[in-house]
């Protein structure tokens, strides 16, 4: 007799390639160095390996079409012929010229890409649909299908993926005025049918429809849509099973509408949506397939299986076998690749952790365990248990000094002595700067000789001496430079540092880093987020000889520059032991040192960046607000263990401010400085609005773009500026650090702003 063995299905998995391979075939594809056709051939390989490596694994739901040359929004724009006209498609099949125009731009022709923006609360940005008011949808690709065929050919039988029909409309942008995108639906939907019969026809049962929008606050209209869409999708096709996913989060107030949606299958995340379960049991209707979200997709640590198989086993009893999928909570493409690649993690840290193709082996251990009983595979379970309680313990993790700290911290740490209003008196004292301070956000130029050295003194070809003097030199010419164009408050330039969260990372303890941890934030750019395991301590002074020395140089202001500890929590892997605000009241007491140490140096501002602030924001308004009271509260207290005098930056770029503007006045920085020229200053309105009190710097110039603003155009942003806030309010400096850009750009830019800055100050 046969046992009833419980499904295994994945709802994506990184398609970047263990050695960065996407990456590569897309930039020499880019640069003319390869044709469509090598870009293809490693894609497709890319695709078999992933889809091999899954059936290897046991997986038996193995997704198709979650493969992407760039992003699956975009794809999916693509799909559905959602191309602004200005790309100039006509229809029938979208070239590859057009689709990576759409998503990057045309160089030299004016045709900017479409707008980026941040996947949900990950670190993964898709490219936003945007739409007309009177959109037109058609079939413009058959991606998914041939994909599907792909996967046939090579005898695995795959369940394509979409993005649903209403995330996708909840997601997209219009320049229309009145634009309702659920006016759109009816003419959708069409679209997604005929897809849906095509894969049907050739041999798909199963398919995957992403509707992430479950886990957000929700409207009627989108409730509504939600029914709709799915009801004429069944109705169309009712042979095929549709699986409705939701991850990042509890559906809770959606609930009732997923439950009731005329589908096969649902999946949800039990690690952030543990709390939807006893609903989910109780009301699901019986048929219902429930694909059960059981490993963390979001984050690297392996999982306590033994305690999921005690969540687990209750569902198998209640729900049956034959209708459960095992699965991990969300797609794997938030989460690097294999952690045996790691060589330079010691065996202790790699033992602790899960990447994507280990989180297929716990999912079979699982499963395992579920059907054949825990005998069968009682030496991974032990294993996983082993690790598990060796990280809870160990003392690696735990610094009782920096506990005791903690619970020192009274409300006064984090809290400037006067308020603004005297500060800035203090600070005019001492600094004495004009009307319209001109700086900029800190880093300049990371050059192909700054690369190539920090290169070189890794590898040891370049001695430590050596890169150091290297350093100086740059450090220096940058100072000097920064003299001549009379620029006011000046920066050291971060040649030394590698990356603002690596950087100082690497200094504290706590932190790891992985060698080939990329996880894709977008298009061919991925990153390699650091792993926060342990209790946070700053080992010694991290950034004072670089901003003593470059202060040495001159007697203008040099501005000392750190990364700020809700961006140190928000672009790592953060252990799961210990509440988020509590890591992140640890790296606020590591930094309040450093904000010390570099005051007792002789510096008089120092800028504390904050460019994570706005994205930790919780998926749902009601956590908003406990949200951004320890995260203003973590800011404060890096900030605040310095004299009045002292004057405090921040910097925030990608930011709308609206809805989030009395945390940032909470936030208490002498200066903001904001990304504010591609809005055209439009970003202010919530400043003027809230009558916000302190200095703030809007950027005057477009840092991600290659041209060179005039100094009109600055002059012009700054009287827009000048219309919203108090002139004496006013910064001038650029929208973001320019460590991207080239020194002949950054060169005549930086010297036009001064001007522009000057010809305000003669009124
Ligand atoms: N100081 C950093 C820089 O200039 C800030 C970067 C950022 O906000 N993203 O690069
Ligand atoms: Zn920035």
């Amino acid at each position: 007799m046969s046992k009833l063995t419980i499904p295994i299905g994945t709802l994506g998995v990184p398609r970047i390639g263990q050695r960065r391979d996407l990456k590569h075939a897309l930039e020499a594809f880019w640069s003319g160095k390869s044709s469509l056709d090598d870009l293809e051939a490693t894609a497709a390989r890319l695709r078999a390996e992933n889809w091999r490596q899954q059936q290897h694994a046991g997986v038996d739901h193995i997704p198709s079409n979650d493969f992407s040359l760039y992003d699956h929004v975009l794809d999916t724009s693509v799909l559905v012929g959602a191309i602004p006209d200005r790309y100039g498609w006509t229809g029938g099949p979208v070239t590859a010229e057009t689709y990576f125009a759409l998503a990057r731009g045309v160089p030299g022709t004016g045709l900017a890409a479409q707008e980026m923006t941040k996947w949900f609360d990950t670190n993964y940005h898709f490219i936003v649909p945007e739409l007309g008011k009177d959109q037109q949808f058609q079939l413009a690709s058959t991606k998914p299908v041939a994909e599907f065929l792909e996967a046939q050919a090579l005898g695995i039988h795959t369940r394509p993926v979409l993005l649903g029909p209403v995330t996708f409309l909840r997601l997209a942008k219009s320049p229309d005025a009145g634009f309702d995108p659920w006016a759109l639906l009816d003419r959708l939907v069409p679209v997604y049918a005929d897809l849906l019969a095509r894969l049907h026809a050739v041999g798909a049962d199963w398919v995957q429809m992403d509707e992430p929008c479950l886990a957000l606050d929700l409207d009627d209209a989108t409730r509504a849509a939600l029914h709709h869409a799915y009801a004429a999708l069944t109705d169309a096709e009712p042979k095929l099973k549709l699986l409705v996913t939701s991850y990042f989060g509890p559906m809770a107030d959606n609930l009732t509408t997923a439950l009731t949606l005329p589908v096969a299958g649902l999946h949800f995340d039990l690690v952030r949506g543990a709390a939807d379960l006893p609903r989910v049991l109780a009301e699901a209707p019986k048929h219902l397939t429930l694909s059960l979200g059981v490993i963390d997709g979001r984050n690297v640590w392996r999982a306590d299986l033994d305690g999921l198989l005690s969540q687990i086993a209750p569902i198998v009893a209640a729900w049956g076998a034959e209708k459960l999928i095992l699965a991990p909570s969300c797609s794997l493409l938030h989460v690097p690749i294999d952690v045996t690649q790691e060589r330079d993690l010691d065996a202790d840290l790699r033992s602790w952790l899960a990447f994507a193709v280990q989180k297929l082996d716990e999912l079979a251990v699982l499963r395992c365990a579920l059907t054949e009983g825990r005998d069968a595979v009682a030496a991974d379970l032990a294993a996983a248990s082993a690790a598990y309680a060796a990280r809870k313990n160990s003392p690696r993790l735990h610094n009782p000094e920096v506990r005791a700290r903690l619970g020192r911290v009274v409300p006064a740490w984090a809290q400037r002595y006067r308020p603004f209003a005297d500060r800035r008196v203090l600070q005019q004292a001492k600094l004495k700067l004009p009307p319209f301070p001109t700086t900029t956000i800190g880093s300049f130029p990371q050059t192909e000789a700054v690369r190539k050295a920090r290169s070189h003194a890794s590898k040891g070809a370049l001695s430590a001496t050596e890169y150091e003097a290297f350093l100086k030199q740059e450090t220096e010419q940058a100072i000097r430079w920064q003299e001549e164009i009379d620029l006011d408050v000046l920066v050291h330039g971060e040649f030394e540092r590698n990356d603002m969260v690596q950087y100082f990372g690497e200094q504290l303890s706590g932190y790891a880093f992985t060698q080939a941890g990329w996880v894709q934030s977008y298009g061919s750019r991925y990153v390699r987020p650091p792993i926060l395991y342990g209790d946070v301590a700053r080992l010694k002074p991290m950034t004072v000889v670089w901003a003593s020395y470059a202060q040495s140089l001159t007697d203008r202001p040099v501005k000392g520059m750190l990364t700020g500890p809700v961006t140190m929590l928000g672009w790592s892997f953060v252990r799961d032991d210990v509440p988020r605000e509590t890591v992140c009241r640890q790296i606020a007491l590591a930094l309040r040192d450093e904000v010390s140490d570099l005051e007792a140096a002789g510096i008089g501002i120092i800028q504390i960046d904050e460019p994570a602030f706005r994205e930790g924001l919780p998926l749902r308004r009601a956590e908003w607000e406990a949200y951004l009271t320890w995260a203003t509260e973590c800011f404060r207290l890096s900030a605040s263990g310095v004299s009045d005098a002292t004057q405090i930056h921040t910097h925030m770029c990608y930011s709308e401010f609206n809805d989030i503007i009395g945390a940032i006045a909470a936030m208490d920085a002498d200066v903001i400085s904001i990304e504010t020229s591609r809005s055209k200053m439009e970003l202010l309105d919530a400043f003027t609005g809230f009558q916000y009190p302190n200095d703030i710097g809007p950027g005057v110039y477009d840092i991600h773009s290659p041209r060179v603003p005039t100094k009109a155009d600055m002059v012009a942003l700054l009287d827009k500026a000048r219309a919203h806030l108090p002139p004496d309010q006013l910064w001038v400096n650029p929208d973001c650090g320019l460590k991207t850009r080239r020194w002949e750009e950054v060169k005549p830019a930086l010297e036009q702003m001064v001007a522009a800055a000057k010809s305000l100050r003669a009124g």
